[in-house]
């Protein structure tokens, strides 16, 4: 892994304009569980139904009685939130950002990771599940901003209906989040890519646009993934080891 490890760190020197795109695979370290795969939820569980952003509107006031209340595969991500930390993993992202190296992190993680460990530039491309969003103005509250009383709860700022910032199934990306996503891939150059094969929509197209653009992919999987045959470096390990490793390689690289 050294000469590739060499590689990464060459790339992200020599770009323009570096962004990140993260998955599950990161917060796996951190003791979040993931959702499909051994040991995932919905493995566990079932999977969700993939009409839920419609049962959201049709009852919300149920939506709401259950996030207040969770059971299930929610109980157990919750407890999983309520103690995680960020990993090492998240902590080099946030130095590469301080490095001047990393402009945006786009993340498909939930689970608040990348905020606690200081990520500025940080596009939740489904969501965060502890903040609570207005489908109407699209603004974003802390659960502790919010009067629970009266189910389901109105926006402060404009009365619309409020659900949880996580996109369910079914669910349109935020547009904010989209667009802001969309503009950091077309500045972009180069794109490391850490815990996630990337196989999911609309978060699969970044990296694939940026590579038919000739821009360079490093990606950084315990395991080869469908994006592996595009990548400029592939990275065989955990991110929380290989990316604290990376950038140790990239002080080593700026200071010779
Ligand atoms: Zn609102």
């Amino acid at each position: 892994m050294e000469p590739d490890l060499d590689a990464a760190a060459r790339c992200l020197v020599n770009a323009r304009y570096v962004i990140a795109l993260t998955g599950a695979g990161l917060s796996v370290e951190s003791g979040i569980p993931p959702f499909r795969g051994p040991g995932g939820l919905w493995t566990k569980h079932g999977e969700p139904p993939m009409n839920g952003y419609q049962r959201f509107l049709a009852d919300p006031r149920k939506a709401w009685e259950d996030r207040l209340n969770p059971s299930g595969p929610m109980r157990e991500l919750w407890d999983a939130l309520a103690v995680a930390e960020p990993n090492p993993g998240h902590r080099a992202l946030v130095d590469l950002e301080d490095m001047d190296i990393l402009r945006a992190t786009i993340t498909q993680n939930v689970d608040n990771l990348h905020r606690l460990a200081g990520s500025r530039r940080l596009l939740e491309i489904h969501g965060n599940a502890t903040l609570i969003r207005c489908i109407q103005c699209v603004q974003r509250f802390e659960h502790d901003e919010i009067d629970y009383a009266v189910l389901p709860p109105a926006c402060p700022l404009c009365r619309g209906l409020l659900k949880s910032d996580t996109v369910s199934f079914g669910e349109p990306i935020p547009p904010d989040v989209l667009t802001a996503c969309g503009e950091e891939t077309e500045y972009a150059d180069c794109m490391l890519v850490a815990g996630t094969s990337a196989t999911v929509y609309p978060a699969a197209g970044f990296p694939m646009a940026i590579a038919e653009r000739g821009g360079d992919l490093i990606e950084v999987n315990p395991y080869p993934s469908e994006l592996s045959s595009y990548c400029r470096v592939t990275i065989a390990g955990p991110a929380a080891e290989v990316l604290p490793a990376l950038v140790e390689r990239v002080r080593a690289l700026r200071a010779s």
